[in-house]
């Protein structure tokens, strides 16, 4: 008798401690998971890859379930007018996040049109300022007064990196809030759309480990990537396939997306076998324009992106490009690309360079103004060395 009792109490003791560990896991991990996870897709998400042409350029609209809305990039300079029409072409009426992906005017040009041009509650980039130095006082002459004003602003925006100074003055005049991008950063686009940044990493690549190909603010480029449900997308800004490599070596980072938009506008430094094998998207769009001067999109990747079996999409040939999907891969229509205008070209056939898109010899890194010469008969020649 004696003994049963014992062992009822014995069994009593195991079963508090249970239920104890059972409280104290749903508490320190069942909660902030509930509390974390993605609300079920409710809504549409709308993606539309900008037409910035015909040199070539990134900005991208994302528009969230709920209304919230984020750019990533605005074009070349000049190119701001383009993107303020598609906001008021798709009423929005305030962009919560521009993300700049790296420093350069491709990018970043049409920084300052937009954000002197509708309202932006948070500037999201990868931290590197390419600001144009302030000038050093010239020798004076003994006993000569140092002149009190310095030269005017004005002047800078006519220097290499004076779309970076244009970036930064529009930035600090719009009032928006900055932060600095960081890996695993989620931003919550509202009704389950949440962004993550997956690169730049630290410590940054620097010029000397590009010299074999590629280029040094492109490689430290903000990578993003968006869930929806179903539903991903990865951005890859002008990624070089060391960024590409450094995301490979993390084994356990999610980067199987329904979508990728292509990195550096279809570059043949980017965008590899190996990269492609893990990703494995379904399309592909390539964001570049007519009349660029470095052979984008290089045949070498079209054929990666076409052994692979990709739907392929490409701003220069067909325009904006739509994405619009309702997150869920049960529905009728899981998601939809909808290109601007129909081509004739051959979507297949790259371009040919004038120069080399790295940080070899003729690569002018901080981007190039000039319009390469008008090409005499076809602009999509196909590439082949
Ligand atoms: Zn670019």
């Amino acid at each position: 008798m004696k003994r049963s009792t014992r062992g009822c109490g014995c069994v009593l003791a195991v079963l508090v401690v249970l239920a104890g560990a059972g409280t104290f896991a749903v508490f320190k991990w069942g909660l902030p998971w509930w509390r974390a996870r993605a609300p079920k897709p409710a809504g549409e998400l709308k993606i539309a890859v900008l037409d910035v042409g015909p040199i070539e350029g990134d900005s991208i609209l994302i528009i969230a379930p709920g209304g919230k809305t984020a750019l990533i990039d605005a074009g070349d300079a000049g190119k701001g007018k383009v993107v303020l029409d598609a906001l008021k072409r798709n009423k929005v009426e305030k962009l919560d996040y521009f993300i700049a992906t790296h420093p350069h005017p491709d990018h970043i040009g049409g920084a300052d049109e937009v954000l002197n041009g509708i309202k932006v509650g948070t500037v999201i980039d990868n931290g590197v300022d390419k600001s144009t130095p302030a000038p050093s006082p010239g020798p004076t002459k003994k006993g000569a007064k140092p002149s009190p004003t310095p030269p005017p602003r004005r002047t800078r925006a006519k220097t290499i990196t004076g779309f970076f100074d244009e970036y930064k003055d529009a930035l600090q005049k719009s009032g928006a809030q900055y932060q600095k991008a960081q890996v695993g950063q989620k931003i919550d686009l509202g009704g389950g759309a949440i962004l993550t940044v997956l690169a730049p990493s630290e410590p940054f690549f620097t010029a000397d480990q590009l010299k074999a190909g590629g280029n040094e603010p492109n490689a430290n480029s903000i990578v993003l990537r968006l869930d929806y449900g179903d539903f991903s997308i990865v951005f890859m800004g002008d990624a070089e396939a060391q960024t590409e490599q450094r995301l490979l070596s993390k084994p356990d980072l999610e980067l199987k997306a329904t979508v990728i938009k292509v990195a550096h506008h279809g570059s043949k430094y980017a965008t590899t076998h190996a990269f492609l094998e893990r990703v494995k998207p379904e399309a592909a769009i390539i964001s570049t324009g007519g009349w660029n001067r470095y052979g984008h999109p290089a045949q070498e990747t079209l054929d990666r992106l076409k052994n692979a079996n990709m739907k392929l999409f490409r701003t220069d040939l067909q325009g904006e490009i739509t994405i619009t999907t309702k997150g869920r891969a049960d529905s009728g229509k899981f998601y939809e690309i909808k290109p601007g205008k129909e081509t004739t070209e051959d979507i297949w056939a790259g371009r040919e360079g004038f120069k080399d898109d790295s940080s070899r010899s003729g690569f002018i890194a901080y981007g190039d103004f000039g319009p390469p010469p008008k090409p005499k008969q076809s602009t999509t020649k196909a590439q082949r060395h």
